[in-house]
């Protein structure tokens, strides 16, 4: 579903991805750890074109993400976001139908139906009304969630969802992600929460100075790391 073949990318003189090839098949879940500023948004942002590659590719379906309609691409590949996003002067609901109207082109009846659905999916039924100043953090990524899955994406991608939150909330945004995942989501998504990696994710990637330096199950990584800088960075992290 999703390829990267010899992508570099740099802001500026900075080089930030240094030679990322690698692929995902529909259904997997990947999820990519690694130090600060080693490159993990960067790659995500790459796959939607909020950010432009310097050289190499990156195929969606077989298709250059560069061959392909921007808001198409928008609405394939979602994306989830650390500090949510979200438009404080809409409701939950609100916020889900924007996309619904704008993008898919839904009736007001049909965004208003169909965004409800979402927010059911993620358990916010009746929090419908409510702004993102009266939700929860852990409220306010699932409504974050929602409005990404109403896009009905091939892909999805989360940097740092956890990350904005208070540790009782990571919970229910980490259940709503394995339930994605239980439904066969495909999902590239970067987190340091290695609970969700051990158990849901098909590939943990460990990522250093722009470079994919070790890909395996994530138990195979964390019981036999073949880098010394892979053992290194777990052993931190748990
Ligand atoms: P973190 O774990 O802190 O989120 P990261 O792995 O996501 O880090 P990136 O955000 O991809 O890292 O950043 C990689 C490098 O690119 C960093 O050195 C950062 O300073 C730089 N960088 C990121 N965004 C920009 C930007 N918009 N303009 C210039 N430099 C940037
Ligand atoms: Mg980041």
């Amino acid at each position: 579903l999703l390829e990267f073949d010899d992508v570099y990318q740099s802001y500026g003189d900075e080089e930030v991805l240094k030679g990322i090839t690698a692929s995902m098949d529909r259904g997997d879940v990947e999820v990519v750890i690694g130090p600060s500023g080693s490159g993990k948004s960067t790659l995500l942002r790459c796959v939607n074109r909020l950010t432009d590659i310097d050289s190499g590719d990156i195929r969606l379906d077989g298709t250059s993400i560069y061959d392909r309609d921007e808001n198409d691409l928008r609405r394939q590949v979602g994306m989830v976001f650390q500090d949510f996003n979200l438009f404080a002067h809409l409701t939950a609901l609100e916020n889900v139908t924007l996309g619904l109207r704008r993008v898919r082109g839904f009736t007001k009846e049909e965004a208003r139906a169909d965004a409800h659905d979402h927010l059911e999916r993620v358990g916010l039924a009746d929090q419908a009304d409510s702004y993102p100043a009266e939700l929860s953090g852990g409220q306010k990524q699932r409504v974050g969630i929602a409005r990404a899955l109403a896009m009905d994406p091939e892909l999805m991608l989360f940097d740092e969802p956890t990350s904005a939150l208070d540790p009782e909330l990571v919970g229910e945004v980490v259940s709503v992600m394995r339930d994605l995942a239980d439904e066969g989501m495909t999902m590239l998504v970067v987190t340091h929460e290695m609970g969700f990696a051990r158990s849901t994710a098909s590939r943990l990637t460990f990522m250093d100075d722009g470079k994919l330096v070790e890909q395996g199950p994530p138990d195979r990584l964390f019981e036999a790391p073949e880098h010394e800088r892979t053992a290194r960075f777990l052993r931190r992290l748990t």
